[in-house]
């Protein structure tokens, strides 16, 4: 997506004079996967993208009501981005868009105040079922790009067309997928283009992917429901025959190639490799854009698909589509064969892969289209907002859309940066200050959330993964992998909810049920936050890199020990007999003792352990250390915390002998010692040492305790 970003980031502290914070991850970064109906369990085709664009900045949806525009307005695009200029052609058509939050009356992107242009604008679907989804920023070839500039600068009221422009102008103007694709056809022969992109026009009858890689030289190719394919920053148009009825090309295409010497295919045949002839396909040795987002896509689509970078530079064709096979027109594959019928939770899980879910993410709508239905419920869109890797699709028919919820409007101003912690919820963040030569230099630091973040549905997202991402530099403790999951399954089933609600709900219905679907999921995402917040390490000795980490904040989570003061955990300290067999008592749920009798002299009633060793003498557990005694504050070694362990599973005796030197057969511990290793609660303390005699420590208790657990 968008070119200018550096470009934009750095004219905006300009502007603004303060330091404004927006970026920290690469500007384009923007993920498409397209799946055909006969791909999917639910035999339609979905046409997915995110936008990415910087961290923290807030994104907004909304309704332009039919004929905003009336025949013969004037459109004005964006200075920033040339500042494209239309004029239309009939009063124009009711759609839903994404677009920046134009805060306090300031365009994000060129600064102009009260801007007399439209803002930038990414997604959405028309009365007429006309969705748009634009764009994916790819790169030209600097070859073609010398004999077919990019139009940037305008002349004669004249200027290349810009991703900013193409959704609302398409779905203002466009009656039909089709008539969107000839029209932006038109628009870069007569126009031109601003930049390089591919990008989707689609209704239920017909999804187009289109691809530009110069001025006024394009692709655009009517995908079938036999084909899959990604589509993160790379231009995947392979070798394509022009003749074919499901292509649209500009007139020049095989010539410009020609002229900048670039040209692969055959032109007898009129066929053209396409991403050969045009892209910028990079080096070896430098990666392509892209390119670690094809791997682990490729990989999430077919197990068995083990591409390196290398792999997919030196043979393209592992991701491109074309329509020849033997010299034949045939109809549009790729070499992309999943390994499942994929679902729309394959789709929304696609973009949870953490390469593709991130910061950058601003927000998604994936179009899921059903031919068979009447035009207002052909189109589904499963909308999400903020960073994806931990997220959820809420369902829209966006043309019986009335109103959109409020979380989704609210506007905000952009999170601002700082190199000290501020005291509100924050991120971390990166910005640009100008050195004593004048010159920008990136500077690590904080972003301070904008004072009204909590209403707004992208910075409640964008804060809750921006947390988990980032707490360890935010508290000096990471999320636990608990905590992790908790979020991930709490997300999960409302998703899941959402799914069932929408397949039974009436059409209708979608103006209230999305509303209180997008509520839900933004008071869940709140509710996250704050619970982690809530779960905070709070021992100033159990650092995130330690091992017991997560041992050591389930153990606190699930009451099985609390410190040894408010914030020291005593990791190192031994761990005495009443202390383990506690531990393990409460690792059980603290069961009530059937027998109250107390055989041992040394356990003292009232004393906080004296249940809990009533309790495993009880099952058998230990015995004690003599008939009448239990020595609570011995220390408890290895050995011993292992065979509590193992008698409070009831002592199986199926695992396998292990190695260890130390560890003898015929060692009252050894079965345990099997058992332990059998179930991963430990490896021992080295290759082949279990050091059963060495004290057992609070750290490793925790461990041995949160492993079993798991398992
Ligand atoms: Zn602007």
């Amino acid at each position: 997506m968008k070119k200018n970003f550096v470009k934009r980031l750095l004219s905006t502290i300009a502007i603004m004079v303060a330091i404004c914070a927006l970026a920290t991850v690469s500007a384009s970064a923007c993920t498409t996967i397209y799946v055909g109906g006969n791909m999917t369990d639910e035999g339609t085709p979905f046409v997915a993208r995110t936008e990415d664009y910087g961290a923290d900045m807030n994104k907004l949806w909304f309704i332009s009501e039919a004929g905003h525009f009336h025949k013969g307005d004037r459109y004005l695009g964006c200075p920033e981005y040339g500042e494209f200029e239309w004029t239309f052609t009939h009063d124009s058509y009711r759609f839903t868009y994404f677009t920046n939050d134009v805060f306090n009356g300031t365009c994000p992107e060129c600064g102009q105040k009260d801007p007399t242009h439209w803002s930038y604008t990414e997604f959405g679907t028309n009365e007429k079922g006309v969705s748009v989804s634009a764009t994916e920023t790819i790169y030209g070839g600097k070859e073609v790009t010398e004999v077919d500039p990019f139009v940037e600068e305008k002349k004669d009221g004249i200027v290349g067309i810009e991703e900013t422009d193409i959704p609302t102008i398409l779905l203002a103007e466009a009656g039909s997928a089709r008539e969107g694709v000839e029209l932006l056809a038109h628009i870069y022969d007569e126009y031109g283009a601003c930049a390089a992109s591919g990008l989707f026009i689609c209704d239920q009858n017909e999804v187009w992917y289109i691809e530009n890689c110069s001025g006024h030289q394009y692709v655009a190719i009517r995908l079938n429901n036999d084909i899959v394919f990604l589509e993160p920053n790379l231009a995947i148009i392979g070798l394509v025959d022009l003749d074919d009825e499901n292509i649209i090309a500009s007139k020049g295409l095989i010539e410009t190639a020609k002229a900048a010497k670039t040209y692969v295919g055959d032109e007898k045949e009129n066929t053209i490799d396409f991403r050969a002839s045009y892209a910028n396909l990079g080096t070896a040795e430098s990666p392509r854009v892209g390119a670690p987002r094809m791997v682990d896509g490729l990989k999430f689509l077919n197990e068995k698909y083990d591409y390196t970078q290398d792999d997919l530079f030196a043979d393209n064709t592992k991701f491109t589509i074309s329509n020849v096979k033997d010299g034949k027109i045939v109809p549009f594959y790729t070499n992309i064969t999943p390994d499942r019928k994929l679902s729309k939770d394959d789709v929304f899980s696609f973009y949870q892969l953490s390469s593709v879910g991130k910061p950058s993410n601003q927000e998604i709508e994936i179009f899921q289209l059903f031919k068979n239905r009447p035009v207002e419920t052909g189109t589904v869109g499963w909308v999400g907002v903020g960073n994806m890797a931990n997220n959820v699709f809420v369902p829209y028919y966006p043309m019986l859309l009335e109103d959109i919820y409020k979380g989704y409007q609210v506007s905000t101003d952009v999170a601002s940066f700082s190199t000290e912690k501020p005291d509100t919820f924050c991120n971390v963040g990166t910005s640009y200050v100008k050195d004593a030569d004048g010159n920008w230099q990136r500077v690590s630091g904080y972003k301070a959330y904008p004072q009204n973040w909590r209403d707004s549905y992208y910075f409640t997202f964008e804060g809750l993964n921006g947390y988990i991402m980032n707490a360890e530099q935010l508290t000096g403790s990471p999320v636990t992998a608990a905590d992790k999951q908790y979020v991930r399954d709490q997300l999960n089933d409302l998703q899941k909810k959402f799914n069932e609600e929408f397949a039974a709900m009436d059409p209708k219905d979608t103006t209230k049920a999305g509303k209180d679907m997008a509520e839900r999921a933004h008071k869940l995402g709140l509710e996250l936050i704050d619970y982690l917040l809530s779960h905070k390490n709070p021992f100033v000795d159990v650092k995130g890199s330690d091992y017991f980490y997560d041992a050591v904040q389930w153990a606190v989570a699930q009451g099985v020990t609390s410190g040894t003061d408010a914030t020291h955990f005593s990791p190192k300290a031994p761990c005495t007999r009443a202390q383990a067999v506690t531990f393990l008592w409460r690792a059980a749920g603290s069961p009530e003792p059937k027998d109250s009798t107390n055989p041992f002299t040394d356990v003292k009633a009232g004393s906080y352990y004296e249940k809990a060793v009533l309790w495993a003498v009880e099952n058998g557990i230990t015995n004690g250390t003599s008939d009448t005694t239990f020595s609570p504050d011995a220390k408890c070694n290895r050995a011993q915390i292992v065979t509590f362990m193992w008698r409070a599973a009831k002592s199986p005796e199926d695992a396998p002998a292990c190695a260890f030197g130390d560890v003898s057969a015929e060692a009252y511990y050894a079965k345990a010692v099997n058992w332990a290793v059998d179930k991963k609660v430990t490896s021992g303390t080295g290759a082949d040492a279990f050091s059963p005699n060495a004290d057992c420590t609070r750290a490793q208790i925790a461990a041995f305790l949160y492993r079993g657990s798991n398992g």
